[in-house]
């Protein structure tokens, strides 16, 4: 039968360079010890007193079907949050509940972009971004970034991709890069936006996650609340992968027009789950720094053996859970390093290519296994491509 060109089509094509990741997930089935320093998730799991309220509120009675556009206690609790970190005037008719940050992706999309429509987001990106376009009908249009501006978007870059497009997707704190962008990048991006008549969907599910500076919420800035979606997630601040809970933040009118989206695609988020959120959120900040703790720890370790050795670059990144390493120098692209590792010392790392051309020639390493284990492992994978660039500098002599 006859299926669809806009599901056929999602995944664009070619190699997406996620070889790695289900090579390692085999060997792993065959029995073998594989290091993964692949996937965005916690080594923890969610905190027993959010479990606890999960736990009370579906004993309680809330398995019903919770109301579509999430129930009231925790839109006011998530635009409480809001406007007190950015001061945006924001209350719960600027918030939809969505199962997840990336239903909340795809719902932005899907609110802001007619079909065929152009939809720009920044290369490196996440994975699912311009497959989540293409779902939502729109073309994805990348922006490239270069290694040497830490991954920033450029304002002539920015100013040469935006006429004709409807969206721009941005996505920081970063996820692959872990780099948190600046007051003067994002006031070009309000700016791109605002002079080429844009919507900005601004995916800040990492913003409990910053080691150093702060993050800045581009909603907060002049002209950009009416034409700003806030993607948001209780996914990484609150170790809730599972659980699925995020929200859209945004004008009433694009709200009220989501909230019909949702009554026809997810009909709303579990009741139990929502009070587990509010519970969550209304925790207080030492939950969500002891959340992100680990990985700020293993930030550190990283520094300090990566300042060591001279093969392997840093991005110099400020937030989220992950590090992208330059490994140019061994000689090879970031799928050779990572497929050379995971076959010599069963050590598994995502491919930059992952994550758009922009990030070939690195590796990202997710933060997401117990402090020794990583430093080990991230100490071993500094050898490995010292070896492989001693190796690469004396076929070039
Ligand atoms: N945005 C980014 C940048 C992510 O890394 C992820 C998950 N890895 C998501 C959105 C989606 O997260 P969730 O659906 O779990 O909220």
């Amino acid at each position: 039968m006859h299926l669809s060109q806009r599901i056929t089509t999602l995944n664009g094509g070619g190699s997406d360079g996620w070889g790695v990741f289900y090579r390692a997930r085999q060997m792993i089935a065959e029995g073998t010890a594989v290091t993964e320093l692949t996937i965005g998730e916690h080594d923890i799991r969610t905190h027993p007193s959010i479990l606890a309220a999960m736990d009370r509120a579906a004993t309680g009675g809330h398995t019903g079907y919770a109301m579509v556009p999430g129930i009231a206690a925790l839109r006011d609790t998530v635009a409480a949050r809001i406007h007190a970190r950015t001061g945006v005037p924001t209350t719960r008719d600027n918030i939809l509940i969505t199962p997840g940050g990336q239903a909340a992706l795809f719902a932005a999309h899907m609110a802001v972009c007619d079909p065929g429509d152009t939809a720009l987001f920044i290369d490196p990106y996440y994975a699912t971004y311009p497959g989540t376009i293409r779902a939502a009908g729109a073309r994805p249009r990348a922006i490239v970034t270069r290694a040497a501006d830490a991954f920033l978007p450029r304002p002539e870059a920015l100013a040469q991709a935006a006429p004709g497009a409807t969206s721009l997707l941005i996505n920081s704190p970063n996820n692959p890069t872990g780099v948190v962008y600046d007051r003067a990048t994002l006031a070009h991006v309000a700016q791109t936006c605002r002079d080429h008549d844009l919507w900005l969907i601004s995916d800040e599910v990492y913003d409990t996650q910053v080691w150093e500076g702060e993050h800045l919420s581009p909603r907060a800035l002049p002209g950009l609340a009416d034409r700003t979606l806030v993607i948001g997630s209780m996914s990484k601040s609150h170790a809730m992968t599972g659980s699925r809970c995020g929200w859209i933040a945004g004008p009433p009118e694009a709200i009220e027009r989501l909230i019909d989206l949702a009554t026809n695609t997810t009909y709303g988020v579990p009741g139990f789950v929502q009070d587990a959120a509010v519970f969550a959120l209304t925790a207080g900040d030492e939950l969500e720094a002891e959340i992100a703790a680990p990985f700020r720890r293993r930030r550190q370790l990283a520094h300090a053996i990566l300042a060591r050795q001279s093969c392997v670059g840093l991005i110099p990144s400020q937030g989220a859970m992950y590090l992208m390493l330059d490994i140019r120098a061994t000689g090879l692209d970031g799928e050779g390093f990572a497929t050379a590792l995971l076959e010599t010392h069963h050590i598994a790392v995502m491919p930059g290519e992952s994550f758009g051309s922009a990030a070939a020639g690195h590796i990202r390493v997710a933060m997401t296994i117990e402090d020794d284990a990583f430093a080990a492992a991230l100490s071993r994978l500094c050898t490995f491509a010292a070896d492989l660039a001693a190796l690469n500098t004396q076929v070039a002599q």
